[in-house]
């Protein structure tokens, strides 16, 4: 051993992949204030209702963590599969619907190829591309909604995968089956469709967008799902894809293997059975989400609009004397947190998840508030 340790050359560090290095971490919704106090959490789009409580009793009484869960989460898969309509071997499961968009592109995408998603897309699915190396391609939005024309233009022949979220987060806007069956149409068969349906559960069932027929009928269609939201399990980690077998058999190979652990596979099974719980959660979103866009329609004098929303959460734009940074803050300092997007290409927006009908009032009562001091 030298004791001279300027002469050992410094050993240099691991580097990552340039693709890799070139990703910004996603950013969740905050559960505090800048100081650390807990606020009333309306950032994250999970559930005010909370979870079944049916659920809650499968979840108690069934762990058993000494032992594997099972890698293939059949019962869950069978349940899933019974209330849809799908055999069950079309039907993957994912740590979160995250994982399985993740794992999506990298099965279909690599460097050289492309994948295309709108512009006020979800975040996820640029950390996706980035990190199998793919190129993004973003398409322009028509007033933050789903643009199919700009869409289908951003498609070349490097594109391997289109993204849509539908409804969109953090927009809300949905588009109609005419329309994804357009896009469908539109695209070439090699390229995958991933049509992320996590509100579907929001939407009113009359106007579903028809995603899981084009899963069912053709072999570049994969749709995404969670528990995430209507189901009140974001904490549990569920979420499941169907598409033809060929494309659920290569997701299978790559995602974790034993990827939903004991306590989330009989938690979501329980959940699957309490429909109600669902009905009424949409029934409650659609109420409160009502409620609140006409009290904004009330502010439109303070230049503030609220993007049309099926889902659970409201995008608010603000073009008059209040900006969103002063409402985010303003907001915090009464209690609530919500999510302002600078990071996504919305400084002049503010998400704000539906909550309880008090929730909500209040935040109506702080933005006139803060409206009518901004002037
Ligand atoms: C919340 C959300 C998901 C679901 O994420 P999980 O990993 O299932 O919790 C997927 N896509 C979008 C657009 C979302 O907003």
């Amino acid at each position: 051993m030298s004791d001279q340790p300027t002469s050992a050359p410094t050993p240099k560090p691991p580097v990552s992949k340039p693709w890799i290095a070139a990703i910004h971490a996603y950013v969740p919704g905050k559960s505090a204030g800048a100081d650390g106090c807990p606020l009333v959490k309306l950032s994250a789009n999970e559930n005010p209702l909370g979870t079944s409580p049916l659920a809650l009793a499968a979840r108690a009484g069934a762990v058993v963590p000494s032992l594997y869960p099972d890698p293939d989460s059949t019962a869950l898969r069978t349940a899933i599969g019974s209330l849809h309509g799908i055999d069950p071997a079309r039907i993957v499961m994912g740590t979160g619907s995250g994982e399985l968009l993740t794992v999506a592109a990298s099965a279909f995408a690599g460097p050289g190829d492309e994948v295309v998603y709108v512009r006020y897309g979800f975040s996820l699915y640029d950390i996706a591309a980035r990190r199998c190396g793919a190129t993004t391609v973003v398409a322009t939005d028509s007033d933050y909604g789903t643009d199919i024309d700009a869409l289908l233009a951003a498609v070349t022949p490097q594109t391997r995968v289109v993204y849509i979220a539908n409804p969109n987060n953090p927009t809300g806007s949905y588009i109609a089956r005419e329309e994804l069956t357009r896009l469908h149409a539109g695209l070439p068969g090699d390229v995958l469709l991933v049509v992320d349906q996590a509100y579907a559960e929001y939407v009113d069932p009359a106007d579903d967008d028809g995603a899981l027929d084009l899963a069912a009928a053709y072999s570049n269609v994969l749709v995404m799902r969670t528990f995430s939201k209507a189901y009140g399990l974001a904490g549990e980690r569920v979420g499941w894809a169907t598409g033809a077998p060929a494309l659920v058999e290569i997701l299978n190979r790559i995602r974790g293997p034993f990827n939903i652990n004991n306590s989330a596979q009989a938690t979501a099974l329980a959940a699957i059975g309490d429909q109600g719980f669902v009905a009424a959660s949409r029934r409650h979103n659609a109420a409160q989400r009502g409620r609140f866009v006409a009290a904004l329609d009330r502010l439109g004098d303070h230049g503030i609009r609220a993007v049309p929303s099926e889902a659970n959460f409201v995008l608010i734009l603000f073009d008059g004397a209040l900006t969103a940074e002063v409402a985010y803050n303003g907001l915090a300092a009464r209690g609530t947190i919500t999510r302002w997007l600078p990071g996504q290409g919305l400084p002049h927006g503010l998400r704000i998840t539906i909550g309880t009908a008090a929730q909500m009032d209040a935040i109506t009562a702080g933005l006139r508030e803060l409206a009518d001091a901004a002037g």
